[in-house]
């Protein structure tokens, strides 16, 4: 019986790498059956506002599997990415893209003699990539990182799961909560709590910045790192260069009840209806959805041939010695065809099962709500009020000590996060946002009500911005400090 997907061929170069990468399929007799999709650029055009019919997004959700093509997304039409709202639609959670040198892909560090051989698992939902932005004054944009402790924990648990099936012995976390205090410092202390669980893998974390020195002189001493999604994003196009760029980099977008295959690299405009794009990067992303999909020989075959093909030096024009002739998308196919059966000299993938996570297809009935930890102990402390003013802090302050109630002091002001009252710098540029801070007194209880009567007060005075609770979670300060408070 053959297991049926859902196929999306793409814009651009899509639909030329598409046809190259089911070509190899189908002459190494993959059991697949495909339902095309119409999903992307044209049915942006068309007015689909979502990028794609409704026929599509059903054969989607009841195919459980989606393999695409790059897509564009009109720009300057107010319309999301379609490659990031699928992502986040399905919630398919954990981006993994794997990076090896390849024979006959030279780099630096081929050149020497040094392998990789990472994968990078990035958060694929949350972070910044919720595009929740507010222009706040004319001046002053805002956007919102939203880390949450389930969604950590889905993504990490995952790298754990797959760094076993591939028999790494390491996994390290990517952060930078030495300033993102309370976002990036969940997602490490979700790493480590979950890291109990897999004490087989040796688990370490790095600030980002130094990983991604490290990651460019000294590659192999990673196997696999989880990152959130932003910092993932721009750590694995990094290793994409390591390893000669994004024609060569596979991604699988896995969810629990959808996955979606891809290339990470784009549409590629500049050589769209020439044929002579590199179908590679698709088909190592087809070589990971056969083993997800549990079939193992065959990713085997199609890989040992593509490697095979890569060392005899076939090469499209992106790549490869440049003092070899190169050769169009369906010559590189045909060589890969050809060369079905054959393995290459160094590398030799054998077909185990590794990485067999097939989803399951089952149709929830509503939408699952996760809450790690219902009995949290909640206590309201202040509130931080935005507003919009191009006085000097001193001004500032004096009027908001005007607001201040039996309850609520004022215990701080800042601009673009560091404090400048009751102390700072005459040398601190401003902006015309101001954050103001009050806390309750000691002793005191506070309501929202109150708080949102402070908000409005002030409101009498500035244009008020936003407003932010300040809370206490179990005791722990659910905020963060100023600079220089
Ligand atoms: P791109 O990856 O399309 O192209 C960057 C450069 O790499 C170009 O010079 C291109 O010719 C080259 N290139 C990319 N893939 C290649 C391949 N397989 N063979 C040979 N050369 C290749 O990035 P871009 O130009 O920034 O984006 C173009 C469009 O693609 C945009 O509309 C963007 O939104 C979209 N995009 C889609 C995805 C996706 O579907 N997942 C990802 C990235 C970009």
């Amino acid at each position: 019986m053959k297991t049926k997907i859902a196929v999306a061929k793409g814009d651009g170069i899509g639909p030329e790498i598409m046809a190259a990468v089911l070509r190899i399929f189908e002459a190494a007799n993959v059991q697949l059956d495909y339902e095309f999709v119409e999903m992307g650029k044209s049915y942006f055009d068309a007015g689909h506002s979502t990028g794609m019919t409704a026929a599509a997004k059903e054969t989607i959700e009841r195919l459980g599997l989606l393999f695409k093509g790059p897509m564009e997304t009109p720009k300057g039409k107010g319309v999301k990415s379609i490659n990031v709202t699928a992502r986040k639609v399905w919630n398919t959670y954990a981006n993994q893209r794997d990076f090896r040198s390849l024979n006959g892909v030279d780099t630096v560090f081929s050149k020497a003699g040094i392998p990789i051989n990472l994968t990078i698992v990035r958060e694929n939902i949350e972070d910044t990539y919720g595009g929740i932005e507010h222009l706040l004054t004319n001046d002053v944009a805002v956007g919102r990182r939203i880390i949450t402790r389930p969604g950590s924990a889905q993504v990490i648990r995952y790298a754990f799961e797959m760094a076993r099936r591939k028999g790494y012995t390491k996994l390290a976390c990517g952060h930078k909560a030495n300033i993102m205090k309370l976002t990036d410092g969940l997602f490490l202390e979700t790493f480590y709590e979950i890291a109990r669980e897999y004490p087989d893998i040796e688990s370490s974390d790095i600030i980002v910045d130094d990983l991604c020195m490290k990651l460019v002189s000294r590659p192999e001493m990673f196997q696999a790192i989880v990152l959130t999604n932003l910092q993932g994003d721009i750590v694995s196009d990094l290793c994409a260069g390591l390893v000669g760029g994004l024609g060569f980099a596979p991604s699988a977008n896995i969810g629990d009840n959808i996955s979606i295959f891809e290339a990470v690299h784009g549409t590629a405009p500049d050589i769209a209806g020439r044929g002579i794009a590199n179908p590679t990067a698709l088909l190592l992303s087809g070589i990971l959805m056969l083993r997800y999909l549990g079939f193992t020989t065959a990713a085997a075959n199609v890989e040992n041939s593509l490697l095979y093909t890569l060392e005899q030096g076939v090469h499209t024009g992106d790549f490869g010695d440049k003092s070899v002739a190169s050769v169009n998308t369906d010559t590189f196919a045909d060589a890969v065809i050809a060369n079905l059966g054959k393995v290459p000299a160094k590398g030799e993938v054998i077909g185990q099962p590794d990485v067999q996570v097939k989803a399951n297809h089952d149709h929830p009935l509503k939408n699952k709500l996760t809450v790690t930890k219902a009995a949290t102990t909640e206590e309201m402390v202040g509130v931080d009020v935005f507003v919009e003013s191009s006085k000097q802090p001193n001004e500032l302050a004096e009027i908001a000590q005007r607001k201040q109630t039996d309850n609520f002091k004022l215990v701080m002001i800042s601009n673009r996060g560091t404090q400048v009252w009751p102390t700072g710098s005459i040398f601190t540029e401003l902006v015309n946002e101001y954050r103001i801070r009050f806390e309750k007194k000691d002793g005191t209880e506070i309501t929202q009500k109150e708080i949102l009567h402070i908000a409005a007060d002030l409101s009498e005075d500035f244009k008020v911005c936003s407003v932010e609770f300040l809370m206490k979670f179990d005791g722990k300060l659910g905020y963060t400090l100023a600079q220089g408070q």
